[in-house]
């Protein structure tokens, strides 16, 4: 018997189909599902995204010779889309490390896969981390999930804040679409009038009341409010009709939009009588 012929024991080394996450592994993904500079980063740039966004309409606004630049304010819109994106996208590998099947890994107590504990291993049959962490994923994929970024869009003030602001320089006498409302059923389409209610003429200087959201040029329903103070009732209630609330001096700001209304609305009119003149 020579030594080729000396029988080797086989030995099948097949892998389980269940690996255990090795140990360090399984801390680092713990480290950087739990890394909170992301999310605080995000928070710093939407507050200097809205900083710079006001202070650019706050800037236009005091100077009535300037026009509000599209491309300006669509890129500040796009730049907070994109962050509110980042911070739903992180939401979800939040959402992911937090769920049962996925937090179970990390508490799990198993030796690292060597040669001694192959054979423990062969037996069983669970899901991998990996595939657990894919199949949750897949899941985030799903309309339930997206549903949830539309919500943040929806929830974000001043996102929408730019949005109205956008909508009512291109259409100054539109009414605002409800974004909240199916699109199909939003057939509203009503015009916004420019005018005063109490001296019909257009606005130069209008303020609404936060009560019930109706908008007067600021010296006429200053008018109103003397005259009410000075009544025996010492009130003075909202000049329109329909109206049951009550105008008080506090309650009044000035109605950004439909300052920006009037302005597009006399850049768009002026455009067509230069126009009007030259031919
Ligand atoms: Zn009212």
């Amino acid at each position: 018997m020579s030594d080729s012929e000396e029988e080797v024991p086989t030995m099948e080394l097949k892998l389980p189909d269940y690996l255990p996450l090795k140990s360090e592994l399984m801390r680092d993904f713990e480290k950087s599902f739990h890394n909170r500079t992301i999310p605080d980063i995000i928070k710093v740039q939407t507050r200097q995204i809205q900083e710079a966004a006001e202070k650019y309409i706050q800037y236009v606004l005091e100077h009535p010779q300037l026009d509000f630049d599209e491309s300006i304010l669509s890129s500040f819109e796009k730049s907070l889309e994109n962050l509110i994106r980042s911070e739903f996208e992180f939401s979800k590998l939040e959402a992911i490390r937090k769920n049962p099947s996925v937090s179970a890994f990390a508490s799990r107590e198993e030796s690292d896969l060597t040669l001694d504990s192959l054979e423990s291993y062969q037996n069983i049959t669970k899901p991998n981390f990996s595939d657990v962490i894919e199949e949750q994923y897949l899941e985030m994929k799903s309309p339930k999930y997206s549903k949830g970024y539309k919500d943040l869009i929806h929830k974000h003030k001043f996102y929408n804040y730019l949005n109205d602001i956008l909508f009512v320089i291109r259409n100054p006498e539109d009414q605002i679409p409800d974004e909240n409302e199916d699109e199909e059923l939003n057939v509203s389409g009503g015009k916004i009038s420019l005018k005063d209610p109490l001296s019909l003429n257009y606005y130069s200087d209008p303020v609404r009341s936060k009560r019930c959201k109706h908008t007067f040029e600021r010296s006429n329903i200053e008018e109103q409010l003397k005259r009410g103070e000075a009544s025996r009732e010492r009130i003075t209630h909202c000049p329109i009709a329909a109206c049951s609330q009550v105008i008080n001096r506090a309650d009044l700001e000035a109605d950004v939009l439909m300052i920006i209304r009037i302005r597009s609305f006399q850049r768009l009119h002026n455009k067509t009588r230069d126009v009007d003149t030259v031919i």
